[in-house]
């Protein structure tokens, strides 16, 4: 009787598949982040069987390669303070040039070097992240709301979590670009942070850990003497106040995960090696 090897694959992992300790982890396009000891740890894990799913973002190399290709960037501040990047048509084919095929592809093969059956995809493949697209988007310019039109970014509504146990049931670790897709099948541009925290939370992960160019939430940035080692949930809101700028996404992602059932967030230096063994040893900001 010919062998299916897919199926001899799927059978031999899946006895080692437990779905109860899931490590979301999420590495930031900050300059300093260290793409080779972020692989390099998350191989050893998953060699200690495991179950790992590797998020990233992109925005710093979209702004260069909008640069290089006559579209610069442009990022919108709404009127509670939150920016974001003004994502039109071309900017979302950038964005997709970016994480979806250069970054993420080069996060699969640094993991497949290491000996690690990555897979990657994006939240459009298999609808895995469906998201709401924002249809208008208020934002303050010159100190007057001005309402956007044709922004393709989204907020995430659903996580097709079977996907990512079929995966990882198989013997994979899934590699995500933060890409998701609208109920109509338009691709929009979702925060890595948030889409972190909706897998994250989809999974019922252990951790979420959010690996930057920091050693975690400083109250008083940029002295990193000021970290913040604790933070209980319910103080989350409060360090909203001295977050700037896109850090102000991660406390959102933050309290998104702990709300879907994440055991505890930990916002992480990924800089360092061993950055994310690092980070579960409770290096970092530790929210639960
Ligand atoms: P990434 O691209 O790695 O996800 P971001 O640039 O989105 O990272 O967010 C991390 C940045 O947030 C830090 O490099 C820092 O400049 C900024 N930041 C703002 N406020 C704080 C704060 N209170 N503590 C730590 N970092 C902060």
């Amino acid at each position: 009787m010919p062998v299916n090897p897919q199926s001899t694959i799927y059978n031999q992992q899946s006895t080692i598949y437990n779905p109860q300790s899931t490590i979301v982890v999420k590495m930031g396009g900050a300059a300093g982040v260290n793409l080779d000891a972020v692989c390099a740890d998350v191989a050893a894990l998953v060699k200690q069987d495991q179950c790992v799913v590797l998020v990233h973002g992109g925005s710093d190399e979209t702004n260069r390669l909008s640069e290089q290709l006559g579209h610069p960037p442009r990022f919108v501040t709404s009127p509670s303070g939150y920016t974001s990047r003004f994502t039109d048509r071309t900017t979302l084919e950038i964005f997709a040039m970016v994480t979806a095929g250069k970054i993420n592809t080069l996060l699969v093969e640094a993991l497949q070097r290491k000996g690690v059956n990555a897979l990657g995809l994006s939240g459009v493949d298999g609808r895995l992240m469906e998201a709401k697209r924002k249809e208008a988007i208020r934002a303050v310019e010159n100190g007057k709301v001005r309402v956007l039109h044709d922004d393709h970014t989204g907020t995430i509504q659903t996580v097709n979590a079977g996907l990512l146990h079929l995966l990882m049931g198989a013997g994979y670790t899934p590699v995500i670009a933060p890409l998701a897709i609208s109920p109509e099948g338009v691709a929009l541009n979702v925060d890595a942070d948030r889409a972190a925290a909706m897998l994250a939370g989809a999974l019922r992960a252990d951790s979420l850990i959010l690996l930057t160019n920091v050693p975690g939430l400083l109250r008083h940035f940029p002295d990193e003497s000021t970290l913040i080692p604790r933070l209980e949930r319910a103080r989350l809101e409060d360090s909203l106040s001295f977050a700037e700028g896109r850090m102000k996404k991660k406390v959102l992602g933050a309290s998104e995960a702990l709300e879907h059932g994440v055991g505890r967030v930990i916002f992480a230096d990924g800089r360092v090696a061993e950055p994310v063994q690092r980070a579960l040893a409770g290096h970092g900001t530790v929210i639960a």
